[in-house]
């Protein structure tokens, strides 16, 4: 490659095993740059309107960006876009590893998957060539399994595979894409969409790796940053985002008996410190990237065996799985992450709703007889693990939980709905509106449902400090207290929500890539990477117009579906949370209220259908989709 992108996407019709290639001009790339912006530009060109998310006509994009593969931490993500078969609306997800630096030296940007295979097969890309192999000796087969089979089939170790577990397989509405068998592209159920297009596995493997256009620029950039990690991420690197329980659990907010508190009595048995001291056995890393964060921890004869191919829970699995259901066993949240990457599901959504079953059955709405005698309640160890696998498996009580906390509180009635902690159909992440307020709109707006992922949260904004410096580039020029929710704390979530939307297009890393005050590299950094990668004298204007392009194409696909209104908070949000700092603390729905119209006004969309106005689709170069949205 003689530059930092192929200038090819691949194209395959999996109903007629066909595949061609395509390639855009350059202004494409510029304008979209890769990642989720590129994935929703053949989102919204390619999938019909009302299509359903698990028949052949959704269209599964996995994409990588113009600075995919480069040496320098942050840059080995990949996005999956396609229709939710979660929400119903658009759905996204990133993850990291070596599949998406392996699959840009294999020779694509970007891969469109349409249709839906008559039998199970893989897709095997490789130096350029593109070819659909039989996977039916793979269909069941759990990630660590299918990945083995597929190298020794093809006679390479080093083929990184993407794919589905038999979750996906099962079509559970939160199923995920897994590589290495513990990456994610985790959230919105993209693993269901690529379940039911038979399509097991994406393997590639390459030489053609990515040239920047300004190779002595990328090193500088990649050496400063590299210096630059031990000074502004502090313990990161060494307890991983585990340590996070312990920072939540000081301030009131780690989500506790599915949302009903804030501290959890137990937090330090589930804490990264404990983690690294007692189970940790090798901290884990992206391609090029010097944090090495990721998690491997190993448990025999602690009642639970977990095997550290599967890697080592997150703090969002820690807490959803941990402190959300009462448990305080770091052996079972393991167990649990383990099941959920050899399944193939987004621990999330699993812990999420385990938990609102667990209040269900705890508060008489499910039954014994409904669980087929599993006693679900809060602190049951052997019941949480249980419940992953009945829900992998669409077993027993698992076949209702398989479709979402939402859709089964839909199916189950009897009140249940009060219990739910979602938004747009998604079930919240392990961070809390109550104590982050900005949160609350945040996830009710996301496009793709609830996600902590999508903006900088409030603590950012309060302090003095290197955050503080890094907002003035954004003309953030003010300190903000906490709970306010005034129109400059809106403005500074959406104008980060910008930039974190840019993220997922160049498919950085956002721990890497902030704005947060505590990754290595900060906006000025994102203008000289792209310029060192492409050579494009890019500006940040230039930069966070990508991102809010991304979230205007999120939006627009969501207006297209009729579901682009924000939805409505869940009603425990405004329940006083009970014990610790965060005492007392809930949403006021009148000030929610208010900072809904305030966002939707800023963003320039319509305040009450939320659909992305046509002048600022036009301001944003979208009008290719004004005119079909109208
Ligand atoms: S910081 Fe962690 S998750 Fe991000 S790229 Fe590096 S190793 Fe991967």
């Amino acid at each position: 490659m003689e530059r930092s992108y192929h200038g090819k996407i691949l194209h395959v019709d999996l109903t007629g095993g066909r595949t061609w290639v395509e390639t855009p001009p350059e202004s494409f790339y510029r304008k979209y740059m890769g990642g989720s912006a590129l994935g929703l530009y053949y989102a919204l060109k390619e999938i019909p309107v009302g299509a359903d998310p698990l028949g052949p006509d959704n269209v599964l994009v996995l994409s990588l960006s113009v600075v995919t593969g480069l040496p320098i931490s942050g840059q080995s993500r990949a996005t999956a876009t396609a229709k939710s078969p979660l929400t119903g609306a658009i759905g996204d997800g990133q993850a990291g590893g070596f599949w998406p630096a392996e699959a840009k030296a294999a020779g694509y940007d970007a891969i469109v998957m349409k249709g839906r295979a008559p039998k199970p097969v893989y897709l095997w890309i490789h130096d350029g060539q593109a070819e659909l192999r039989d996977a039916s000796h793979l269909w069941g087969k759990i990630t660590g399994e299918a990945e083995a089979l597929i190298r020794q089939e093809l006679g390479d170790k080093r083929i990184e595979v993407l794919q589905i577990g038999p979750a996906g397989e099962q079509l559970v509405r939160f199923a995920c894409l897994i590589n290495m068998a513990n990456r994610a592209n985790g959230r919105t159920g993209l693993g269901a969409v690529m379940g039911s297009k038979n399509l097991k596995a994406v393997a590639v493997r390459g030489k053609d790796r990515p040239r920047a256009a300004d190779p002595e620029a990328l090193q500088r950039l990649a050496k400063w940053g590299a210096q630059n990690i031990d000074r502004t991420m502090g313990t990161f690197p060494l307890y991983g985002t585990a340590e996070t329980v312990g920072l939540q659990q000081a301030s009131g907010g780690l989500p506790t008996y599915n949302f009903r508190q804030g501290v959890f009595d137990r937090f330090q048995d589930i804490d990264g410190v404990t983690m690294y001291d007692t189970i940790l056995v090798k901290r884990d890393t992206c391609f090029a990237c010097a944090v090495r964060c990721k998690r491997v921890v190993d448990i025999q004869g602690k009642g639970f065996e977990v095997d550290p191919l599967y890697g080592g829970p997150e703090y969002e699995t820690l807490a959803m799985f941990g402190s959300n259901c009462g448990i305080a066993d770091l052996a079972a949240i393991s167990k649990a992450n383990e099941l959920c990457n050899k399944y193939g599901l987004d621990t999330i959504s699993c812990g999420g709703t385990i938990a609102w079953a667990m209040e269900c059955f705890e508060k008489g709405l499910l039954t014994a007889e409904d669980t087929g005698g599993l006693e679900l309640r809060f602190g049951n160890v052997e019941a949480m693990v249980e419940a992953v696998k009945l829900i992998a498996t669409r077993q027993g009580i698992g076949d209702l939980l398989a479709e979402g906390s939402v859709r089964a509180a839909r199916k189950l009635g009897r009140g249940s709905e009060r219990f739910l902690v979602a938004a747009r159909g998604q079930e919240y992440p392990a961070h809390m509106p109550a104590t982050k307020r900005t949160l609350g709109v945040i996830y009710s707006v996301n496009p793709f449902g609830a996600d902590h992922m999508s903006h900088e949260h409030d603590p950012e904004i309060e302090g003095e400090g290197p955050a503080h410096e890094r907002l003035t580039r954004f003309g953030i020029l003010n300190r903000i207290p906490m709970h306010d929710m005034g129109p400059d704390k809106i403005r500074f979530a959406l104008y980060t929500q910008y930039m974190y939307s840019l993220a997922d297009s160049l498919d950085v890393c956002q721990f890497v890539w902030g704005p947060a005050s505590w990754s290595p590299f900060g906006p000025d950094e994102y203008i000289e990477f792209v310029r060192a990668a492409t050579g494009w004298p890019v500006s940040l204007f230039e930069l966070i117009k990508v991102g809010e392009r991304r979230l205007n194409m999120m939006q627009a696909f969501n207006a297209r579906e009729g579901l682009a209104a924000p939805d409505t908070l869940p009603p425990r949000m405004f329940e006083p949370l009970s014990g610790g700092p965060s005492d007392g603390w809930a949403l006021d729905p009148e000030e929610m209220k208010q900072a809904f119209r305030t966002y939707l006004s800023m963003a320039g969309w319509d305040v009450e259908t939320g659909a992305p106005t046509r002048g600022k689709l036009e301001e944003l170069g979208l009008g290719w989709i004004a005119g079909r949205t109208g």
